[in-house]
This record gives C-alpha cells, sequence and structure tokens, in this order.
C-alpha cells in the first residue's frame, strides 16, 4: 500500500485550502470526509448564507465558496476520499521509515504526516425536546437545512435564542409566507445586529418567553402546541415546517482517543509551527486551540501556511519555508 506525504483528515474549508497548498508544494495528499459532501460547516450548516470576512470576495455564499474551493484543490489533484469517517491512527515504524496507518469507517491508508482539520468534528445539532419533533425529523423537522427555497410560501417556526436561531430566522423569513421566533427566555443571546434586524422585520414575530411542547401532523407537521412561559397557557398555532435552532453539540467522536493533548473539544497546538503533541500530527482551523486562537476561516486558512511550511521541512528538512507560489514550476494552469 502507498505512503502519502499528508492524510489530511477534515474536508472543510481549512482541510481544502490544505490540501491546495500541500499540493503545490509537491505533497502526495490524500484528505478524508466523513459527510458525503466536502465542504466542512460552509456546505452543511450554512449553504445559502452570504460570507463578507474571506479576502478576494465581496460577499459569497457557504456553498458557492465551499465550490471554489474544492475546484481550486481539484486542479493540483489530491485523492479525496468522501462519506468515510477516520476513526484510529496508529504510528507504525518500517526499518526507520514512520508513518501513520489510518482507519476508516471504509479501509486503512496510510502517510507520513496527518493534518487534522476536523473543525468542531461530526455535526450533531441540539434536538427539540418536544412531544413528537423526532417522529416528523426531515418531514416538517429540520435541523440541517434543506434549501432555503424549500421554504418558499410556508408557515415556519424556529426554536431558539442563539446565533443559529437568529441566523436561520434572517435567512428563511424572506421565502416563507410568515415566519414565527420562539425562545423560552426574554434575551436573546446572538449578534445584536441580527436581533435588531428581527425585531425590525415586519415578516417575523417574536414570541417570547414560549415553550415548543408538541408537534402533531399525520404525514408531515401541521401544527405545533407552544407554552407562554409567562402565564403558562398553551396555544395551539397551524404550521408547515420547524427549524431547530438550538446550536451544535462539539463532537470530536474518535479523535478524542488518539493520544492529542486537548483542551475541551479542541486540540493543543504550537501556533509557530500547528504541531501536536504527537509527533508528525499537525492541526489547523475550528479544531485548534492556542493563546488567541480566533476561529474564522481567514485565521484557518493562515494556519495552514504555517502548517505546509512545516510539514514541509518535516519531510524533508533541507527545505525551509515556502517559496512564493508564483516562484512554482509545472504548475497546472486553470
Ligand atoms: C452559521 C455560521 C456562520 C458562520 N459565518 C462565518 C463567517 O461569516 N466568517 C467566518 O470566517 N467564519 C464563519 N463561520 C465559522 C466557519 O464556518 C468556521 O470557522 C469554518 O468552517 C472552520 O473550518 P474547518 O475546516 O476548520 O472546520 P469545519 O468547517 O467544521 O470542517 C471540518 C470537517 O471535518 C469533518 N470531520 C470531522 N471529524 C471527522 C473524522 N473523524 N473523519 C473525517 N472527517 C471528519 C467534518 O465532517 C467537516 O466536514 C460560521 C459558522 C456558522 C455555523
Amino acid at each position: 500500500m502507498d505512503i502519502q506525504d499528508v492524510i489530511i483528515i477534515g474536508g472543510g474549508p481549512v482541510g481544502l485550502f490544505g490540501a491546495t497548498m500541500a499540493r503545490l508544494h509537491g505533497m502526495t495528499t490524500t484528505v478524508i470526509e466523513s459527510l458525503p459532501e466536502l465542504g466542512g460547516q460552509l456546505y452543511a450548516l450554512y449553504p445559502e448564507k452570504p460570507i463578507f470576512d474571506v479576502a478576494g470576495f465581496y460577499g459569497i455564499t457557504g456553498k458557492d465558496l465551499a465550490l471554489r474551493l474544492v475546484e481550486q484543490a481539484e486542479h493540483f489533484a489530491p485523492d479525496f476520499v468522501v462519506g468515510e469517517s477516520i476513526e484510529t491512527i496508529a504510528r507504525l515504524d518500517n526499518a526507520g521509515d514512520s508513518y501513520y496507518e489510518v482507519t476508516t469507517s471504509g479501509g486503512v491508508h496510510r502517510s507520513r504526516v496527518l493534518l487534522v482539520t476536523v473543525g468542531i468534528g461530526a455535526f450533531v445539532p441540539r434536538k427539540l425536546p418536544a412531544e413528537g419533533a423526532d417522529g416528523f425529523e426531515n418531514r416538517g423537522v429540520y435541523y440541517l437545512m434543506p434549501s432555503l427555497d424549500y421554504f418558499r410560501g410556508k408557515r415556519v417556526l424556529v426554536v431558539g435564542g442563539g446565533d443559529t436561531a437568529l441566523d436561520w430566522t434572517l435567512a428563511i423569513a424572506p421565502r416563507a409566507s410568515h415566519l414565527t421566533l420562539i425562545h423560552r427566555r426574554d434575551q436573546f443571546r446572538g449578534q445584536e445586529e441580527s436581533i435588531r434586524l428581527i425585531h425590525e422585520s415586519p415578516d417575523i414575530s417574536v414570541k417570547t418567553p414560549y415553550e415548543l411542547l408538541r408537534v402533531e401532523g399525520s404525514q408531515h407537521v401541521e401544527a405545533v402546541v407552544v407554552k407562554n412561559a409567562a402565564t403558562g397557557e398553551e396555544e395551539t398555532w397551524p404550521m408547515d415546517d420547524i427549524v431547530g435552532g438550538l446550536g451544535f453539540l462539539p463532537s470530536l467522536g474518535p479523535v478524542k482517543s488518539w493520544g492529542l493533548n486537548l483542551e475541551g473539544n479542541t486540540i493543543v497546538v504550537d501556533p509557530a509551527t500547528m504541531m501536536t503533541s504527537l509527533p508528525g500530527v499537525f492541526a489547523a482551523g475550528d479544531v485548534v486551540q492556542y493563546p488567541g486562537k480566533v476561529k474564522l476561516i481567514a485565521t484557518g486558512f493562515g494556519e495552514i501556511g504555517i502548517a505546509i511550511a512545516k510539514i514541509r521541512s518535516y519531510l524533508d528538512p533541507t527545505k525551509k519555508g515556502l517559496p512564493h507560489s508564483t516562484n512554482l514550476k509545472g504548475i497546472p494552469r486553470p
């Protein structure tokens, strides 16, 4: 079995840019992603939201940025393995040649270096604690969004008080025939600008403090039973769809058992090199922790630059730093 230079664990924006950089600098590279689609949070959590703080774009939706990152990486032809989650890693030694063997849900892969870009891990949504909600999942109850156009002309209920709920409220409201946002407290916890826009929108009814008690329907959601937490009174509202906006549980899953130095659900790295506590294992993006860490796509891209420079000299100690891409020879032209 071939031993690659680098296996990138996680095909979110940071892992995808990692694949471009690793291939650009001549490393054989495989990206392994547990979901069926590449793109990480951009593709799975907010495909249709515009992002305004990625360099080079005034505004670009999560899905479009994910597709651009895939397209950029594809020019340099890394191997992509999708729909396989990495379960275990083991460091092996063959006559002084050390490498990692990673076992996924579908097979075994080998590389000299691992670059861990698993972000927030598996996307495990906090489920709605309401009677009947489980039975209507994907039949009117959603946690990961179908296309926003799905909500066109529908009566939609969004539940939650943090950024996830506020973001979805603002994204869905222009399509829905009416949108109601409920939260069990009077105060929202999200960004002030989102809260202001929601309160100003004529298309959104904000109901607090309200709790979702029960979901009713036959084949699909037809109504919700809610409780006014101030008066204790129950109300039934006709409803087509419900969006659970209670956030996501960080779940590093198998990564926790790999022997890395962790702080909660993050991997501690040296920000000067992006090295973890294990030899030959680097990490970047939302999953890493160091003093001053900011969880943004832009910072993740910067961390990739540092990691790839260090990986290059780790694989070949005669090589230092990173040459400018404009000076590289033999790059396929777009
Ligand atoms: C609603 C919302 C809005 C946001 N808006 C912005 C914004 O405007 N600007 C900004 O800069 N950032 C924004 N962010 C944050 C941004 O999306 C993250 O910083 C970015 O996605 C981190 O990228 P990543 O590649 O590190 O991780 P992720 O995007 O989380 O990707 C990690 C990938 O690893 C995969 N994975 C996990 N475990 C395994 C495993 N064991 N084996 C294989 N694959 C695995 C996951 O399936 C996932 O695809 C927003 C986030 C959200 C939720």
